[in-house]
């Protein structure tokens, strides 16, 4: 008989609110990608390597054009280098890189600290390779970061501290003061840092995305993980990336080679072109922030309480006004009643705290926000 390895793991929260959108045909708030289609100009950089012959394996480490792209754009945009040799690799996704980064360096009976609410691969990742995970709680209502519970929660155990900025699911984001106290509480030891940074071009109100690139002393024991499927309205690609010091590189490549080997050669040939151009990716936040402002006008006239997003296209809303149910039990009446789905902020704590809040994604047409806030406001 089989016996289970994650006894506490069930199926992701995200393709079972997309598999219940579907099924009860709701407006789908729920897994965050967009209503968008990606630009004609990227189908059309694809096609041409397709057409060029650009079929067979990458390097195990990407292709070189996106590296060097890679590196551009963050020297531009946060000014440390990384050397697309040495210090960049191409992987299948975000969610890949958070794997591999986890497994090539957490050992059994080490401590990593992940902050919650927490993106849901973390915690059964860490436990899959003997880790512990040691939580750290972002205070309900404003999401900050309660650095005093930080610097206690570290010790002689700790091997790794994942942060999130812009942060899946609450939508706060990082201050310049968030990653001096990170730099404080890790500076002289040798905890390495998982950066996810997938939203790292979707950051409100004229904020500064605060990346570990931009900070020396993070930026040398830190990996830096992010992707192109929320860059580009391709979350179906699944190709992301991770740029670390070399020592840290050299091993997170051997597991990457293990588990992909390497990603989709056309798609980061295509990206290498999409890159080099920056009217692909810095608007968005514009974009995006409109979007963000339109869903929370639409939604102002009801009885939620919108819970500030300063980045990412999530928005929190809290519902206690409207009904005193669990929060998944309350996600499964708006989905099969009312005909929306979104994702209760509970699966996102290990004790599956329930604050009476869920998680929507606005990365719809306008069409779709404000018949999904007519549904909201009725309630
Ligand atoms: N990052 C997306 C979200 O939070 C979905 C990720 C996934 O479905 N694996 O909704």
């Amino acid at each position: 008989m089989a016996s289970t390895k994650l006894p506490n793991t069930g199926f992701s929260i995200f393709s079972e609110m997309t598999r219940k959108a579907n099924e009860y045909q709701a407006i789908n708030l729920s897994q965050g990608f967009p209503e968008f289609d990606c630009s004609d100009r990227l189908k059309e950089r694809v096609a041409y390597y397709m057409g060029k012959g650009f079929n067979q394996y990458a390097p195990l480490e990407g292709v070189l054009p996106l590296r060097e792209s890679i590196s551009h754009t963050i020297i531009g945009l946060h000014n440390r280098t990384y050397d697309p040799v040495s210090e960049i690799t191409i992987t299948a996704g975000a969610t890949q890189a958070i794997f591999t980064a986890i497994t090539a360096f957490v050992r059994e009976d080490d401590e990593v600290i992940v902050i919650e609410p927490a993106f849901d691969t973390y915690e059964p990742t860490i436990r899959l390779n003997g880790g512990r995970p040691v939580f750290v709680q972002l205070t309900p209502g404003t999401y900050s970061i309660n650095w005093d519970e930080m610097q206690r929660s570290v010790n002689s155990h700790t091997k790794m501290i994942i942060i999130n900025t812009p942060h899946n699911p609450s939508g706060m984001t990082f201050s310049e003061e968030d990653m001096l106290r990170l730099q404080k509480i890790v500076n002289g030891s040798k905890i390495l840092i998982l950066s996810d940074e997938v939203y790292e071009h979707i950051v409100f109100d004229r904020g500064q995305h605060q990346s570990v690139a931009r900070y020396p002393e993070l930026a040398k024991r830190s990996l830096l993980i992010s992707s192109f499927g929320k860059t580009y309205n391709t979350t179906g690609w699944k190709v992301g990336y991770c740029c670390a010091p070399p020592e840290l590189t050299y091993e997170f490549r051997k597991i990457h080679q293990l588990i992909v080997y390497a990603a989709n050669t056309p798609i980061q040939h295509a990206y290498s072109d999409m890159l080099a151009d920056k009217d692909s990716w810095q608007n968005l936040k514009h974009f995006y922030e409109q979007k963000r402002n339109t869903f929370v006008n639409l939604i102002k006239g009801s009885r939620f309480k919108v819970i500030p997003s300063s980045g990412t296209y999530f928005q929190l809303l809290n519902y206690s006004e409207i009904s005193d149910k669990p929060d998944i039990d309350f996600t499964d009446y708006l989905v099969k009643e009312i005909g929306i789905a979104a994702i209760p902020l509970s699966v996102f704590y290990h004790e599956k705290t329930d604050h009476k809040v869920l998680r929507f994604c606005f990365a719809k047409n306008d069409d779709t926000l404000a018949e999904a806030a007519r549904k909201l406001c009725k309630l």
